[in-house]
């Protein structure tokens, strides 16, 4: 569904490597803590450096560098991604990913297309309950004005802040936007806000991007402390929430424009816009909310066979074959459970073939939606006969 949905807006699938060069994630920023504390790095036999990815835009942007697409580059990707991170509901070390990037263009356009697909994406898996919450890092001298500040502004209250948030203060002042610890969040609530820093032109385009939104009837919550955790976000910046998740882990996705990062990695200076959706919060919000589950397919036959002819075999080969849904029951089971096993994967016909019916090389077709006569057809005019009765499945 995520593909389909990115896909149709001409993005392209990209699979970037699960193992890197330390290098390539560095980029991210010395004080990420995706970087600093939840990377799994180590050297291999040869003595290079190098991680299990724990996000993949950086390596988006790398293959963007090495390969040199045509602009705009539009791609997407889907996998897992690995953090050293202290595991609970909703936060694994090991986790999916699914996500875009468009890397090329400054229009805040693509902003807001990037933004308009992962909401196209959620209300399809029928999520009704998902903030948007948005907010502008500024340009690159404006975040750093901004930071001044905001450091200038937590030293003059650090023996308010926790002991954690002291140590944030000395590495990176911006984090303490998003601390959860008590203390922070009553000293940050006093803070300078960002949109104070604001050049014109990260005006003009958060506004752009804000007008855009509501024109296409996405709502928007602003909310000036989203920061997100990693380094090379400007301008744009956002996530999506799940107010049926707990707080602490409630943001199913979020993503921001990146001015630098191509740069960073060695390509010339090329803008980029992109989100990561965590695709096991995204399922536990389903669950939340009792929406989207996930069935397995329905089959379109299932053969029932109570014969010792090796019929069910032969039967679910050639429907497979001709591009059918079809299931069958193992070791011999009773034409009781084979029913029942039937009904459980949501068949729409049975075909059932029992001693007399093999010994005749038919089979008894029961349509299981309502009560009609069987029919009982030669085993070798099966396939034409399911057919007639029932459209071949195209998006297998
Ligand atoms: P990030 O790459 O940190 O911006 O994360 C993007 C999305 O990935 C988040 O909004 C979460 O939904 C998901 N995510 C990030 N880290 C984890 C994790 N450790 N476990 C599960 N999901 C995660």
């Amino acid at each position: 569904m995520f593909a389909d949905i990115v896909s149709r807006a001409g993005y392209g699938e990209v699979v970037p490597p699960i193992l890197e060069d330390i290098g390539v994630f560095a980029r991210l920023g010395e004080q990420t803590d995706v970087v600093t504390k939840e990377m799994y790095d180590f050297v291999d036999k040869g003595g290079r450096h190098v991680a299990l990815r724990p996000e993949q835009t950086a390596s988006v942007a790398r293959l963007f560098v090495e390969h040199r697409p045509t602009l705009p580059f539009r791609a997407w990707y889907s996998g897992p991604n690995f953090r050293y991170e202290k595991p609970q509901k909703g936060r694994y070390r090991q986790f999916d990913q699914c996500g875009v990037e468009a890397l090329g263009s400054s229009d805040p356009d693509l902003d807001i297309e990037v933004i308009s697909l992962a909401w196209d994406f959620f209300a399809a898996l029928g999520l009704q309950h998902v903030d948007l919450v948005v907010n502008s890092l500024g340009e690159p001298t404006d975040r750093a004005a901004f930071t001044d500040a905001l450091g200038r502004f937590a030293a003059s209250r650090a023996d308010e802040l926790s002991e954690a948030g002291r140590t944030t203060l000395e590495k990176n002042p911006l984090r303490l936007l998003d601390s959860k610890r008590a203390d922070d969040i009553a000293v940050m609530a006093d803070a300078p806000t960002i949109d104070e820093y604001w050049s014109p032109t990260a005006r003009d385009h958060h506004d752009a991007v804000l007008q855009g939104l509501h024109a296409l009837g996405i709502p928007v919550i602003e909310d000036r402390r989203l920061v997100r955790g990693l380094d090379y976000y400007r301008f744009t910046t956002f996530e999506f929430r799940s107010p049926a998740l707990d707080g602490a882990q409630n943001a199913i996705g979020g993503g921001g424009r990146y001015d630098g990062l191509v740069e960073d990695l060695g390509g010339p200076p090329t803008p980029g816009v992109g989100f990561a959706l965590g695709v096991e919060r995204t399922l536990l919000a389903c669950d939340a909310e009792e929406v989207g589950r996930i069935h397995g397919p329905q089959a379109d036959v299932f053969v029932v066979d109570t014969s010792t002819s090796g019929a069910a075999l032969r039967i679910s080969t050639a429907l497979r074959r001709a591009g059918y849904r079809c299931e069958r029951s193992y070791d011999h089971r009773s034409m009781k459970s084979q029913m029942k096993a039937a009904d459980r994967a949501g068949a729409t016909l049975a075909l059932i073939v029992g001693e007399d019916e093999a010994a005749s090389d038919t089979v008894l077709v029961r349509d299981m939606r309502h009560d009609s006569p069987q029919s009982l057809v030669h085993q070798t005019d099966v396939v034409e006969y399911i057919r007639q009765v029932l459209t071949p499945q195209s998006d297998v």
